[in-house]
């Protein structure tokens, strides 16, 4: 689809120039500049208020070295990140991804995504995203640390618990935190909820760890339903073998279905009787081992080298829950091919825009991830009020809390779809929903 809208046309073109090398970055904005069509024509006054070029534009960018010693004495020197992206709604909230493949673009693209997931929780939180190039696999947990402890010596100085409170992303877990809330704690000698995603016994949140598997879960609970189905029964298939897609595993079970496949970047196993969550998580949070070790628990299940394949595993619904744009139009070809009926994302834009395309085209449900996978940061987002609280409130409590907000954000974007002519697409519901809440707080705090 191309922007028909002069002004949505004008602003992003500007930035195609600018942004020339952040393709991921001018994904993300496409999309959602693409759902806007309809708001942009009822509302003149986005214009006149320089809305959309204000939202395309990060508020502030932070681009730091981050040097560290490995186990043999040798020093190393990573690129850290951290991108503000939009404080209208609450102070900047989000992820730190460690990963080879991060740069500029892809913390961009994050960010900008951050920003309407927040909103959509309806929690005060504003969208910021952060991380570092640094590849925590095959490095020793020394190493991690003086690797976190770096990165915060920098980090330190532009967050705060009013300011901006990051959390994890991949390759960014409970340990990485510890070690980074540590450092920012030795530093500034304060005790604060300045991250989320931080140990039980040090402020953090019950279920916070379980939050966004099991709100993808929440989510696409409901809108199955309101197509009359549900997972009772249904196989599933879950890429990605990391905190989101083992949580999520341990849901869609709980909620009737069978997980029959799962994936590392190095293959996808496939066991018809079902993937116990339990082995994942022990093969990737305790071994820190690759998916090929499940073998060793079932030796029944097959194995197959390189992960693109998992979408020609049959199944009811799909969870790519790995990183983005791991679905591509060929996946999603198969997986209607096999009688696929719903794509649920969990990771941020896992699904290519021609793979959207071919599975909204073939009538599939489809949950894009700002709504789908936002139980994660609703969850953080109860971590800060329980922080702010000095309390903590119990597991059950926290799951309630996560499920209510899980079926109203359905509802929120299956409403704004209807809305604005789009009945049925949560994709521009979604970003039409998160949008107009960040629009309108802008429109009221001046330029
Ligand atoms: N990285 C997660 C996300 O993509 C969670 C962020 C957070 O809890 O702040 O939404």
């Amino acid at each position: 689809m191309v922007l028909k809208n002069p002004y949505l046309k004008g602003v992003y073109e500007a930035l195609e120039k600018k942004s020339a090398h952040e393709p991921e970055f001018l994904q993300a904005v496409q999309e959602v500049l693409e759902s806007l069509e309809p708001v942009v024509e009822r509302r003149p006054e986005l214009e006149k208020w320089g809305i959309i070029e204000r939202l395309v534009e990060p508020e502030r960018i932070v681009q730091f070295r981050v040097p560290w010693v490995d186990d043999s004495g040798k020093v190393r020197v990573n690129r850290g990140y951290r991108v503000e992206f939009n404080s209208a709604i609450g102070p900047y909230k989000g992820g730190l991804r460690f990963h080879p493949s991060v740069n500029l673009s892809i913390i961009k693209f994050l960010g900008f995504e951050q920003t309407f997931k927040n909103a959509l929780t309806t929690l005060p939180m504003g969208g910021g995203k952060g991380g570092s190039d640094f590849d925590p696999k095959g490095k020793s947990d020394a190493e991690v640390m003086r690797f976190c402890q770096s990165f915060m010596t920098e980090l330190q100085r532009h967050i705060g618990p009013d300011t901006d409170v990051p959390a994890g992303d991949i390759g960014v877990g409970g340990r990485e935190i510890g070690y980074l809330f540590g450092q920012y704690k030795r530093i500034r000698n304060e005790f604060t909820g300045v991250l989320t995603g931080k140990g039980l016994n040090y402020g953090g949140s019950l279920a916070r760890t379980e939050a966004t598997g099991y709100g993808i879960c929440y989510f696409a609970e409901e809108m199955l339903k309101a197509a009359g189905k549900s997972f009772e029964g249904q196989k599933v298939v879950i890429s990605g073998s990391g905190n989101v897609a083992t949580y999520a595993n341990q849901k869609a079970v709980q909620l009737g279905a069978t997980v029959v496949a799962m994936s590392d970047s190095s293959g996808y196993i496939v066991d018809e009787n079902g993937i116990d969550y339990r082995i994942i998580q022990e093969i990737k949070e305790v071994k820190r081992a690759r998916i090929k070790t499940y073998l060793d628990y079932v030796p029944t299940a097959k194995y197959v080298e390189g992960c693109g394949g998992i979408w020609n595993v049959k199944c009811g619904v799909a969870l790519p829950c790995a990183t983005q744009n791991e679905l591509d139009a060929a996946g999603a070809k198969a997986l209607v091919a096999n009688g696929c009926f719903a794509v649920v994302e969990g990771a941020n834009m896992p699904c290519t825009p021609e793979a959207v395309a071919v599975i909204q085209g073939a009538g599939l449900l489809f949950a894009p991830a700002k709504a789908s996978n936002a139980g994660g940061v609703a969850t953080s987002g109860l971590e800060m009020s329980q922080n702010s609280l000095r309390l903590s409130w119990s597991f059950d409590e926290v799951d309630e809390r996560l499920h209510g907000i899980m079926v109203n954000l359905y509802h929120s974007a299956a409403q704004a779809a209807e809305e604005y002519g789009m009945k049925g697409n949560l994709v521009a519901g979604a970003n039409v929903a998160g949008f107009l809440k960040v629009a309108d707080a802008m429109l009221a705090q001046g330029v």
